[in-house]
């Protein structure tokens, strides 16, 4: 007779988690993305994050985003599709990810569909938090950043301790491009034009949760992970 190994049915596995947050600038998908990234031990995939670090090292692509970014316009699909083809297949991300910021449009949608049969990956989860314009109007309006350390302050909910001063390391604050209030109401046209659409797509999927995004961080992430559960 064969040797016989003991086998460990019991052996913690890591969970599995491809999810997407869906919602307008300010909802707070970054917030939650990098709760839910650290419970999962997984990357959180910000396209924005990845846009801003390029343009800091003034790279082609940063520059080429910047364009549109600082009008709080969408970068081009390819570029886009790109960096999520490219970055999907790390190492990092064999347990999983979480997109933040992507897909933003129907075509980024169908390119990661198509990228992820071929990958023979599936989603789990499409999270959209939900917030009223007047709310996010306020939220990001109100942040002002570090231009060195690039922390980030609310000049109602999280002031610096002197005003217009980086706590840090005393660097005047500045206000993002995109986060004035004029820009911050186009981007959210651009949200209802472009990436609205992306609510009933998987919907119709049956993978949309509706998150309350006007409710305090914490309960919004044990709103989550009653979903993931
Ligand atoms: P975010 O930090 O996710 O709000 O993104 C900041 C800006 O980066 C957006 O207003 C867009 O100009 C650009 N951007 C980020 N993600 C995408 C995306 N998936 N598609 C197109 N543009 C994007």
């Amino acid at each position: 007779m064969g040797k016989r190994y003991p086998v460990q049915i019991h052996a913690r596995l890591p969970r599995l988690m491809r999810i997407i947050f869906l919602g307008p600038p300010g909802a707070g998908k970054g917030t939650q993305a990098k709760l839910l990234a650290k419970k999962y031990t997984i990357p959180q995939i910000s396209t924005g994050d990845i846009l801003r670090e390029a343009i800091r090292q003034g790279t082609l692509l940063g520059l080429e985003a910047k364009k549109f970014m600082d009008k709080g316009e969408l970068v081009p699909d390819t570029v886009i599709i790109g960096i999520i083809r490219q970055r999907i297949q790390e190492q990092d991300c064999k347990n999983g990810f979480i997109f933040d910021g992507f897909p933003r449009t129907i075509p980024q949608a169908e390119a990661l569909r198509k990228m992820l049969v071929l990958l023979n990956l599936s989603l789990d989860a499409v999270l959209s938090i939900v917030v009223k314009d007047e709310i996010l109007i306020k939220r990001i309006s109100g942040r002002r950043t570090c231009p060195v350390c690039n922390a980030v302050y609310h000049i109602l909910h999280n002031p610096p301790r002197m005003p217009g001063l980086c706590d840090r390391d005393h660097t005047p604050l500045i206000q993002r491009n995109d986060e004035k209030e004029e820009t911050v109401r186009n981007r959210l046209v651009v949200y209802k034009k472009q990436t609205q659409p992306l609510i009933d797509y998987y919907k119709k999927q049956g993978l949309l949760k509706e998150v309350d995004g006007e409710q305090t961080i914490e309960a919004i992430y044990s709103q989550i992970a009653g979903f993931l559960a």
